[in-house]
């Protein structure tokens, strides 16, 4: 059937198919050949009902092991991967998180495209949606389980000796922008942006896989993004820096702290039970606002980390649920504005 070598793929050549599918030509220069059932193939792709529904012109269907061929330009890889989709419903399972998930899941998801297969399109559009939040309220169970992830493998802990380091299982934001872009879903790249400009440039993927001893930073696979990606993640990381130098000026300066409690306050009628201190608040907050890289700017992280003190804070509790109120409506508003931070709203 054709000059070059031909490969029976080991998994899929069934051997009561009744359709060849054949691979293009491999760099070794081979085609593979998967042996399976036209049922299976135009049940669930409409592109293969209408190519085998059409009747063959005598004499010019081409065989092979007594089964008709199909041709097609995909790669043995991406035929795999989709005959692995149709035909095993474990397939497109990935461990939550995985940070390879938008590389593994890449090559189904071509085909599944080319072919109109949209159950495999959406299964693995929603895995991925899994790992990037989408909303407000999922960032904050997002925010917890890192928290949780984060403390589990910080080396000072030493409760979960065995843990994996952070960065290895945290979703990775640069494959994710790419699947994003390469299949337009829109959904994943606000919080991927966001990540992203929480990560230093020298942070690369491929450094942290080679040398296992940054437990606690967190890399990005730069090399994947376009040039247009890290234009946004730019201006985005610029507008993040304003709004955490807005909320230090607003939470950490005692004068601007007593403002913004008595207007949090305004309308509450009970009075306090015992008197503020705010310079004893605004040290508090201050202790918890790292700023390490203040080029990776983080305001959800800021008003998160002085959320989670509120226990602590010295003031009625009045005076405390105002704020936290005001912390949680602060985080929601730049939430929401993470489309104009990075410049999305275009799409
Ligand atoms: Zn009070």
């Amino acid at each position: 059937m054709t000059t070059s070598p031909v490969v029976r793929d080991a998994k899929f050549y069934l051997a009561d198919g009744d359709l060849a599918i054949c691979s293009a030509l491999s760099l070794g220069d081979s085609v593979t050949v998967f042996r399976v059932h036209k049922v299976v193939m135009a049940y669930h792709s409409p592109v293969f009902r209408s190519m085998l529904g059409l009747p063959p012109v005598p004499g010019t269907q081409e065989m092979y092991d007594d089964a008709p061929v199909v041709r097609v330009t995909d790669s043995a890889e991406e035929l795999r991967a989709l005959l692995d989709a149709l035909y095993d419903p474990g397939a497109l399972h990935v461990a939550r998180w995985d940070p390879d998930a938008p590389l593994t899941l890449t090559p189904a998801m071509r085909l599944a495209r080319k072919y109109d297969i949209d159950a495999v399109c959406k299964r693995i559009v929603d895995t991925l949606k899994e790992s990037w939040p989408r909303s407000y309220e999922e960032w904050l169970c997002f925010r917890a389980e890192y928290a949780v992830r984060s403390t589990m493998c910080n080396p000072l802990n030493k409760e979960f000796p065995d843990s994996m380091p952070l960065w290895a299982q945290v979703p990775e934001p640069g494959a994710a922008v790419r699947f994003a872009r390469e299949f337009d879903v829109p959904d994943l790249l606000p919080f991927a942006y966001y990540t992203l400009a929480g990560i230093g440039a020298d942070d690369e993927w491929e450094r942290y896989t080679r040398d296992w001893s940054m437990p606690m930073s967190r890399p990005a696979r730069w090399g994947l993004l376009g040039r247009e990606d890290l234009v946004h993640v730019l201006q985005g990381r610029e507008q993040l820096g304003r709004s955490v130098e807005m909320l230090e000026h607003e939470w950490l300066s005692p004068a601007r702290l007593k403002d913004t409690l008595e207007q949090a306050r305004s309308g509450f009628r009970e009075p306090c039970d015992y008197p503020e201190d705010d310079s004893q608040l605004v040290t508090m907050l201050k202790a918890v606002v790292h700023r390490p890289f203040p080029q990776c700017p983080d305001p959800l992280d800021v008003l998160e980390s002085m959320y989670n003190i509120s226990k602590q804070w010295p003031l009625c509790s009045g005076c405390t649920h105002a704020l936290k109120r005001r912390i949680r409506d602060q985080q929601r508003k730049i939430w929401d504005n993470l489309h104009f931070d990075f410049r999305l709203y275009a799409q």
